[in-house]
């Protein structure tokens, strides 16, 4: 799904959060939200959601015009920075849970929910962990499970919030090529929010540096590195090699 953003503003008492953000993100592509803490990069993202609404601008998804639709109508798959898995069920019943609360018309049967839900255990390659609750799971196994449950829609874009922040680099690093290889089965276009350099510029198709509320600049890895747009972004990219 291609998504179309123009002029989206927003404050949060009088302070100007998002100045004005123009953006495409192509259909299929995964696109990386990069900035410092601050920059509206988490703001951006839950007004894609619906679950926040900007003050001016339009956001079209595929020719619908979303700000008209409601966050469930919008189908999203949402991952978090803080597994919000449920304790007291299994990895298979958290991966089904968002299919078994759709709307009564739109909810698939059981046998068809229970092949939804192998299909992507197989997909994370956590098969072996189904029958486990979360609290014997590792904090990167249960980022497969959160991202499992948010793909279980079939969501039409795929948000994740930080989704590897509170791990250690070592498992970042193997969740990273990971979630590459799913994106690339999935084909869910997909917008990462992260303020690691490094991650964006391994995972994504193109990098969006944000800044106090703006977009400074938007290209591949390279593009940044040869030629950054102003020197806010020559000195985010240089702080942190
Ligand atoms: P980032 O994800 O880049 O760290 P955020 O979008 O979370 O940035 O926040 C941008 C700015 O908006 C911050 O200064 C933050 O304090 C402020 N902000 C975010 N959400 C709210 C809110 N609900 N109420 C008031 N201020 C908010």
């Amino acid at each position: 799904m291609t998504i179309t953003i123009k002029g989206l503003t927003k404050s949060f008492d009088d302070t100007p959060v998002l100045r004005g953000i123009d953006l495409t993100v192509r259909d299929g592509e995964l696109l990386a939200l990069l900035g410092p803490s601050g920059s509206g990069k988490t703001t951006l993202l839950r007004i894609i959601a619906g679950l926040e609404w900007p003050d001016a601008g339009q956001l079209v998804v595929a020719g619908e015009d979303w700000l008209a639709l409601s966050a469930q109508q919008r189908r999203i798959g949402f991952v978090f920075q803080h597994y919000a898995l449920f304790p007291h069920m299994t990895v298979r019943d958290n991966i089904a849970f968002g299919l078994s609360v759709r709307p009564r018309a739109a909810r698939p049967g059981n046998a068809e929910i229970a092949q939804t839900v192998d299909e992507l255990l197989n997909l994370l390659q956590i098969e072996h962990l189904a029958d486990r609750h979360p609290a014997q799971l590792s904090g990167g196994q249960r980022q497969r499970v959160a991202l499992g449950r948010a793909l279980a829609i079939r969501p039409s874009v795929l948000l994740l919030d930080e989704p590897f922040g509170a791990l250690d680099a070592a498992i970042r690093r193997d969740l990273r090529r990971w979630l590459r290889e799913v994106h690339e089965k999935t084909g869910s276009t997909t917008i990462f929010v992260t303020h690691d350099q490094e991650e964006a510029f391994e995972l994504a198709d193109r990098v969006v540096v944000m800044g106090d509320g703006e977009i400074l600049q938007i290209g591949t890895a390279d593009d940044l590195y040869d030629a950054p747009a102003c020197p806010f972004v020559a000195r985010f990219m240089g702080a942190v090699v």
